[in-house]
């Protein structure tokens, strides 16, 4: 009885485990698609300095995906499987194009955007060709070094080190600034910080999501804003969405905030219609 049960809890588990391998096939197929036919999109979340919160200083690229038959799907469900193939080289080539051609039609339409920072996929500074790509894509339309920011996460360091340390070499001397993402969050060792030439942190939703509540969480904030200071690198606190964590952000002195309670990723209309409105006020 007992070995019957097991055998077939067994055999639920085969199924589920199948069952997930389908979906995520079936997934991988859409994604490839939709990469081929450039159904994918990128949205802007502001960012506003914490001292002044209605002065907008950089904006963050969010990739977005609506699948005509399934609806939106969350970069957390999509880039996760990108990475599992070959399409995260594919995907991160087309956010290069895509932040370069908005930033160039911005700029083209006399909009003086702030840096507009996007996130890279450890794999694709592993490929090593991210630096001369971006590079080549940036002279394309236009763009300049001062006008771009790029993110990676604490995981980017781990295995392949000499190559990724190279491209983020690369992209300092060319003048693009780099942030490290969802600091704290990761695998990752403090050295990093040492010896990587990095411009900003940016500390993670997770431990924001705790300031007001949790001990932890804001001894955690509180390092990481004391050890971004020490080393010279500006903050920006993201996933704030209440009133009561951008008081205790500006009042630790973080630089920049990021969060639903200022601002939610926007299209990039609604961004150019943000654009005219602090041109004319500054
Ligand atoms: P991330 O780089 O840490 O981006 C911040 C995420 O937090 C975004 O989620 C943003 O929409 C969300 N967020 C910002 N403020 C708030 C808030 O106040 N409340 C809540 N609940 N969420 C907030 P999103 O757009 O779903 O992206 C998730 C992750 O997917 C990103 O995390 C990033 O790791 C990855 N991702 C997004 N776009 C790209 C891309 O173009 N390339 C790569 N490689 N990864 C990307
Ligand atoms: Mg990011
Ligand atoms: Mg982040
Ligand atoms: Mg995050």
């Amino acid at each position: 009885r007992a070995k019957e049960d097991g055998r077939n809890r067994l055999r639920l588990y085969d199924l589920a485990l199948h069952q997930r391998f389908l979906e995520e096939t079936a997934l991988e197929e859409a994604l490839r698609r939709a990469l081929d036919n450039n159904e994918l999109r990128l949205v802007y979340q502001p960012q506003f300095d914490a001292k002044d919160p209605t002065r907008l200083a950089g904006a963050e690229a969010l990739l977005r995906w609506q699948d005509p038959e399934k609806g939106p799907i969350s970069p957390g469900q999509f880039i996760p499987l990108a990475e599992k193939s070959d399409l995260i080289t594919k995907l991160g080539r087309q956010v290069v194009a895509l932040v370069c051609e908005q930033v160039g039609t911005w700029r083209a339409a006399g909009l003086n955007p702030p840096p507009i920072s996007f996130n890279v996929s450890p794999k694709d500074f592993r490929g090593g060709q991210l630096a001369s790509d971006l590079l080549r894509t940036m002279a394309q339309h236009g763009v300049t070094a001062s006008q771009l920011q790029v993110e990676f996460t604490e995981g980017t360091l781990t295995g392949g080190a000499d190559v990724v340390l190279k491209q983020v070499q690369e992209l300092h001397e060319a003048g693009i600034d780099l942030a490290i993402d969802d600091f704290g969050t990761g695998y990752s060792s403090l050295i990093n910080l040492k010896r990587l030439p990095l411009a900003e942190l940016k500390i993670d939703k997770a431990f924001v999501d705790g300031l007001g509540k949790s001990e932890h969480d804001e001894a955690i904030a509180l390092a990481s804003l004391s050890m971004a200071r020490a080393f010279g690198l500006r903050t920006v606190a993201e996933g704030v969405e209440t009133p009561s964590q951008l008081a205790w952000l500006q009042a630790h002195g973080s630089d920049r905030i990021q969060g639903f309670l200022l601002a939610r990723p926007l299209e990039a209309e609604d961004f150019s219609a943000l654009l005219l409105d602090f041109d004319s006020t500054t």
